[in-house]
C-alpha cells in the first residue's frame, strides 16, 4: 500500500533528525511506560511509547510484517508527550508515531480533507455550514440524525454530537462585529478553532484580560493553524496554512501573537518542523521568527500573575494540565501561578493533574471506550481533591472535562483560563 507524504526529519530536543535516528534513540529501557496513558490502561507493549517506537523502527526497516496491527496501535496513541517528557533522550514519539500513521494510511479521512479545503479555498462555508449545523443541534434534529449518522458509518460525527452538549448563538467573529473596540499594537489575538467556534465567550475573555493587561492589541483574521490537518495526514494542507499564517503575521505589528487553546498554540510554535525538506530554506526561516512571537494565553497571564486580584469564592479550584501545554510547550509552573494568585486558599493541586483526560483532539471521539476510562480516572482525580472548580486551558480538554464532571462529578464545573481570569479581574465575558 502506497502511503501518504511524510515528514522524513524531525527537530527534535537534541536537534534535527531523520525519523529512523529519531526512532532509533529509544533504547527500550520501558522508563516511560507508567507515564504512558494508553499502556497503563491497557497493560499492552504495543500501546506503550516503547512498543509504538518499535514498531515505527521496524517500518522504516522495512520489516513490518503486521501493518494492520501496527496501524491499530498507532491510532491508539493520544500523542500526549508525556512519554518525551518522562524520558531521558527526550525520543520524540509523537512525532514518529504520526509519521508511522502517514506510511501505513492511504490517505487522510475524507471529512478532514474536506475540512482543509475549505479552511483554505473558503472559511466564509466553512462558518455558513457550521451555523446550520448549531441550528439544527438547537432544533434537537441532530439529536434524531444520530442513528442515520450510525447507520452511514459516520459514527464519529454522531459521537461529537453527543459530546457536545451546547453551542453558542454566535460564534466570535459575530461577536466582535456586534461590539468592536479601539485597537492597538501591543499584541495580536490568533483565535484558535475551539474559542472562535465553539466557546467564543473564552476568546472574547481573552481579548479583554490582554487589554486590561497589557492594553489595546487586536485580532487578524486568522486561518486555522492546521493541527488537524496535520495529525490526519494533510501535510501539504497543513503547510498551506502555516505559509498562509506566516505571510499575514509579518504585516500584524511587533507584539505577541497571542492563542488561549494550548493544542493550537504548542503547534504554532512548532512550525519550522514543516519547512525541513530541501528547498524550503526560505519558509523555515520565517516560521522561525513567527514561531518565537507565540504565546499560549496561560504564559501572559502568568507574567502579569502578581497584578492579578485574588478572587475567590469558586470553592476548592484546581488546574488540569492539557497535555500540549505541558508537554508540547513545557507549561507547568505558569498555569498554576495564574491559579494560585487568584484562587488563593482555596487552590488545590489534584491527583494526576498531568494525566490526560481522554479527549486528546478527536480521540474521544474515535476511541470513546479507552477514552472513556482515561476521562473516569481524571475525574476520580478532581473528586479526590473535592474540587468545585478545574480551569483548563484547551479546547478538547473543555469539551472533555464537561462531559467527564455531568457524567460523572456534577459537584464539579470546567471553566476555561481566560474566563477565569477574566471573573477575577471583573470584565462582563466571566462566568
Ligand atoms: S521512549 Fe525513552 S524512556 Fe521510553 S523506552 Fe524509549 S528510551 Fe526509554
Ligand atoms: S504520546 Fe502519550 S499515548 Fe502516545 S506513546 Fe506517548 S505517552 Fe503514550
Amino acid at each position: 500500500m502506497e502511503g501518504m507524504e511524510t515528514l522524513g526529519r524531525l527537530l527534535t530536543d537534541l536537534g534535527e533528525r531523520s525519523a529512523y535516528d529519531a526512532a532509533s534513540q529509544c533504547s527500550r529501557c520501558g522508563y516511560c511506560e507508567q507515564a504512558c496513558p494508553t499502556y497503563t490502561a491497557t497493560g499492552r507493549e504495543a500501546y506503550s511509547p516503547r512498543g509504538r517506537n518499535q514498531i515505527v523502527r521496524l517500518m522504516l526497516e522495512g520489516k513490518l510484517d503486521d501493518p494492520e496491527g501496527a496501524l491499530d496501535a498507532l491510532s491508539s496513541c493520544l500523542l500526549c508527550g508525556a512519554c518525551t517528557t518522562a524520558c531521558y533522550a527526550k525520543v520524540p514519539t509523537p512525532d514518529l508515531v504520526l509519521e508511522g500513521r502517514r506510511a501505513l494510511r492511504a490517505r487522510a479521512p475524507a471529512a478532514v480533507r474536506a475540512l482543509t479545503r475549505l479552511q483554505l479555498r473558503s472559511p466564509r462555508t466553512l462558518e455558513r455550514l457550521l451555523k446550520l449545523a448549531y441550528l439544527a443541534k438547537r432544533l434537537g434534529l441532530s439529536r434524531a440524525a444520530r442513528p442515520v449518522l450510525r447507520a452511514l458509518g459516520l459514527g464519529v460525527l454522531a459521537e461529537m454530537d453527543e459530546h457536545v452538549r451546547r453551542v453558542p448563538e454566535r460564534i466570535f467573529d459575530d461577536e466582535r462585529r456586534r461590539a468592536p473596540g479601539p485597537e492597538g499594537e501591543n499584541w495580536t489575538y490568533f483565535a484558535p478553532c475551539g474559542p472562535r467556534y465553539l466557546f467564543p465567550r473564552a476568546a472574547l475573555a481573552t481579548q479583554s484580560v490582554l487589554k486590561r493587561l497589557r492594553g489595546p492589541g487586536r485580532f487578524r483574521d486568522n486561518r486555522c493553524c492546521g493541527l488537524l490537518a496535520h495529525n490526519y495526514g494533510e501535510l501539504e494542507g497543513a503547510r498551506e496554512l502555516a505559509r498562509r499564517n506566516i505571510s499575514e503575521a509579518e504585516s500584524w505589528g511587533p507584539g505577541p501573537i497571542v492563542a488561549d487553546c494550548s493544542s493550537c498554540a504548542a503547534f504554532l510554535k512548532s512550525y519550522p518542523q514543516l519547512f525541513l525538506s530541501p528547498g524550503q530554506d526560505g519558509w523555515r526561516r520565517r516560521a522561525q521568527r513567527f514561531a518565537a512571537r507565540v504565546r499560549d494565553a496561560v504564559e501572559i497571564y502568568a507574567q502579569d500573575a502578581a497584578r492579578l486580584p485574588p478572587a475567590p469564592g469558586l470553592g476548592a479550584t484546581c488546574w488540569h494540565d492539557s497535555c500540549r501545554g505541558l508537554n508540547g510547550e513545557g507549561l507547568k509552573d505558569e498555569p498554576r501561578r495564574v491559579a494560585r494568585a487568584i484562587a488563593g486558599e482555596e487552590f488545590r493541586e489534584m491527583p494526576r493533574a498531568d494525566a490526560c483526560c481522554g479527549g486528546a483532539g478527536a480521540f474521544a471521539f474515535t476511541r470513546p471506550e479507552l477514552s472513556d476510562e482515561l476521562l473516569r480516572a481524571k475525574v476520580s482525580g478532581a473528586a479526590a481533591a473535592q474540587a468545585r472548580t478545574v480551569v483548563a486551558g484547551s479546547t478538547s480538554c473543555l469539551i472533555q472535562l464537561a462531559r467527564g464532571f455531568r457524567m460523572y462529578y456534577p459537584d464539579a464545573e470546567v471553566i476555561h483560563i481566560s474566563e477565569y481570569v477574566a471573573r477575577a479581574l471583573g470584565e462582563k465575558h466571566g462566568p
